[in-house]
């Protein structure tokens, strides 16, 4: 495993022992959301803060959808619909057979059980509190432990080019099903937009980061796109693991390996690793991949094998205790990292 060049790793010497051992995680939806699960089970779930993608936001009727928050907040609460990974168990969809009988069935259906979160979150952001602080709130009422944080209060929204046009990013995902040839993502608003309050100073006092199994394009990209959040990767101290979403050149859901072929990149654990290769100090790499270690080793990243597939909430647990002991051994000059509990207890 090699050392990684282009990043400072911290100073030596120990942390002191009042310092709080924090984790930050990346995250987008399905993928982030499930190892952000792991790292709650596996470290003291309060220490963990999970910075959240908001460019997949949008309105419908009038509320206020923040897809990506939701199948955090829901999964880290234990309520996440187990077959979708997103929406809530066994919800049901009554609002949206009397929209149909209306004649309006929209294409983006949101269960009846969803909707009262719509609802919360649009009336306290119409009363004045930043998306942060309904978060926190939402969070708290559901018993999420982990602080979840979307990555602005501000409006940034993800357009994907394509061969159709410019398509907001739920006209290409859900309406379209991510069918239509792409060719260029961007984050409108994201030169204005601010990094949510106290977010940098998370990311720079952390103790470990996790860059989740996202899509490096459509849901860590846009927290990337955000002003300082890069120079703070650059300048962090703890170290920044990346997980890799794409295993033997597929994506295990969503559109991830057919964009990078529509951008023009192998879809390969590799081109993800390039993605990051400026600031990450690790990589975890699926065993079906392993002989693409030396790879990602040769871009002075170091690299951990292991299975990544999470289809358990064992399988999370695991996954991110070896994460988490990857972080640590690539930091043997910090006690600890993030404190270890065995996964389940
Ligand atoms: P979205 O916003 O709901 O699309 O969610 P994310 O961007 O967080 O997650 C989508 C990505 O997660 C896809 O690229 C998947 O390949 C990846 N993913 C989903 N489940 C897993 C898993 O169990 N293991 C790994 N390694 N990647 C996963």
């Amino acid at each position: 495993m090699l050392p990684h060049t282009a990043r400072p790793l911290a100073q030596s010497g120990p942390i002191a022992d009042n310092d709080v051992m924090n984790c930050i995680a990346l995250a987008g939806g399905v993928g982030g959301a499930k190892l952000a699960d792991g790292l709650a089970r596996a470290t003291d779930a309060d220490s963990l803060t999970v910075i959240v993608n908001t460019g997949d936001d949008f309105d419908l009727y009038g509320l206020h959808i923040s897809p990506d928050l939701d199948t955090v907040m829901y999964t880290l609460a234990g309520m996440a619909n187990p077959e979708t990974g997103w929406g809530i168990a066994g919800d049901t969809w009554h609002n949206f057979e009397m929209l149909d009988k209306y004649g309006v069935a929209p294409w983006f259906r949101l269960g009846d059980r969803d909707l009262a979160t719509h609802l919360l979150r649009t009336k306290m952001l119409a009363d004045g509190q930043p998306l942060s602080v309904v978060t926190r709130e939402l969070c708290r009422r559901l018993n999420v432990a982990p602080r979840v944080m979307p990555m602005s209060d501000d409006p940034v929204r993800t357009v994907i080019a394509t061969e159709q046009g410019l398509l907001p990013f739920q006209e290409y995902f859900v309406r379209h099903g991510w069918q239509p040839v792409a060719h260029a993502i961007t984050f409108e608003g994201c030169d204005e937009a601010e990094a949510a309050p106290g977010m940098l100073r998370a990311i720079e006092t952390a103790d470990t980061i996790v860059i989740c199994p996202s899509n490096p394009y459509l849901s860590i990209d846009p927290i990337l796109s955000l002003r300082g959040v890069r120079d703070v990767l650059l300048n962090a101290t703890a170290p920044i693991i990346a997980v890799t979403p794409i295993i033997a050149g597929e994506a295990v859901k969503g559109p991830a390996a057919k964009l990078m072929r529509e951008l023009g990149l192998e879809p390969s654990a590799v081109e993800v690793a390039r993605h990051y290769a400026d600031f990450v100090n690790g990589f975890v790499l699926d065993t079906r991949d392993a002989g693409l270690a030396s790879q990602i080793e040769a871009m002075g990243i170091g690299v951990l094998i292991t299975d990544t597939l999470m289809t358990t909430p064992d399988d999370r647990a695991r996954l991110a205790c070896d994460v988490i002991g990857f972080a640590d051994r690539l930091q043997p000059e910090k006690l600890g990292g993030c404190k270890l509990r065995q996964p389940g207890a």
